[in-house]
């Protein structure tokens, strides 16, 4: 094998982006992880308990899916990856389940973990319940507000959603507070990150629960085109969880396209975006030197997407160098043009995708397809939870 240039290196740093830059009080906690983390995850018996609850309680492996009409539309062989099917909607549950089981090893009683729009939350209430394990969420009072059904089903799972009321009352103040939990309570509670954001080892350890998908997607590539290797990898990033499991096999086979889509909300430039490589700058963020928005004093700018798992100010240190080393085709998406990308590949597969994903679906006529082209979209989540958006969205 040739050098893996686009993996984490044993500082935690991905090119010049990763690290950990926490606050003294945090050291013995991530100096835990990171010495028990690989050894763990190394461990033939975790890796069977593993790959036992993904496929008997998450339903894998998730189909690749040619999808035929969508194909004749774009001019090129496309396969949606089917992560929409995982248990609870989406790929999120995939690195919950890795870190649950993490966390017993650790000797870890209570669980606690951030969310934004309530999907990890609802992912890690989920296998807490699973594991009868404690846990507490940590949520902004605003978003609490605008995602009463997500905090409803945390509490049907028996988790205990707590508001957090400082700052602008969203997931960086979630992060915030959770951050404090932990360094309160080191010995007893396992911090569950839901993205490959945080510091090292964070990034690099979702990354591997999250490369299940990518593991899957040379199988099955195989066994229908006769190749393990598509041309395009699409996928989009928040943080950049569901890209970096859906790249993770490929990241050092250059002939293999990793585009990743970002959200540009009402445009680039209209001040309610949240296109990062676009806009940020390389600074701090929670945890990680990365790319993220910020003001000239080095604020971190509040961003906006409709999809509220993209709304996220950075993008994980991974991301920040295949964006800065050329290795990554970063595209932005508008609000509306992911409405309608939504629309479409329900009206041409009778799939209705997460608005996430619906971002990662609208940039086939901007990439130079040809009818040789093998093309795989992470299909990251499915629309349910986002039907209030579509109706008052309204153009269908
Ligand atoms: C949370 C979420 C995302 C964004 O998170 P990543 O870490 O970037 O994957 C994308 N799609 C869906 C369906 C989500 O729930």
């Amino acid at each position: 094998m040739s050098e893996l240039k686009y993996q984490v290196n044993e500082k935690g740093y991905y090119g010049e982006f990763g690290g950990a830059y926490i606050p003294e009080m945090l050291y013995p906690n991530i100096d835990e992880l990171r010495s028990e983390y690989l050894k763990i995850i190394g461990d033939p018996a975790f890796r069977t308990e593993f790959d036992q609850l993904l496929k008997d309680y998450v339903g894998r492996p998730t189909p690749l899916y040619e999808a035929k009409r969508l194909s004749d539309k774009y001019g090129a062989q496309i396969f949606l990856k089917r992560e929409d099917l995982c248990h609870t909607g989406a790929h999120k549950v995939n690195n919950t389940i890795g870190q649950i089981l993490l966390a017993q090893r650790l000797g870890k009683q209570k669980i606690i973990a951030e969310t934004g729009a309530g999907q990890h939350g609802v992912a890690t209430a989920t296998v807490c319940a699973l594991m009868g394990m404690e846990c507490i969420v940590y949520m902004g009072k605003v978003d609490m507000e605008r995602q009463r059904p997500n905090v409803e089903r945390m509490k049907i799972l028996g988790a205990k959603v707590v508001p957090a009321t400082s700052g602008s009352q969203t997931l960086k103040d979630a992060t915030n507070e959770a951050m404090r939990h932990w360094i309160n309570n080191p010995s007893d509670t396992h911090y569950i990150i839901g993205s490959v954001v945080g510091p090292h080892p964070y990034p690099d350890m979702v990354a591997r629960f999250q490369s299940v998908i990518s593991e899957e997607m040379r199988i099955q590539l195989s066994e229908k085109t006769g190749s393990p290797r598509p041309d395009y990898i699409i996928a989009c990033v928040g943080g950049g969880s569901n890209a970096a499991g859906a790249f993770y096999h490929y990241l050092d086979e250059p002939d293999v396209k990793l585009v990743a889509v970002e959200a540009s909300g009402m445009g680039v430039s209209s001040g309610k975006s949240a296109a990062t490589t676009k806009l940020g700058r390389s600074g701090v963020l929670h945890g990680s030197k990365t790319l993220l928005m910020q003001t000239e004093d080095g604020q971190v700018v509040e961003p906006y997407s409709i999809s509220a798992g993209l709304d996220y100010p950075g993008i994980g240190p991974m991301h920040a160098h295949l964006f800065a080393s050329g290795r990554g085709i970063f595209l932005d998406v508008t609000d509306e043009d992911a409405m309608q990308a939504g629309i479409e590949l329900s009206r041409l597969e009778g799939i209705i995708p997460a608005i996430e994903t619906a971002h990662a679906l609208a940039v086939f006529d901007r990439l130079p397809l040809t009818s040789s082209d093998v093309v795989v979209v992470n299909l990251s989540g499915r629309g349910d939870k986002d039907l209030d958006t579509y109706i008052k969205w309204g153009k269908y």
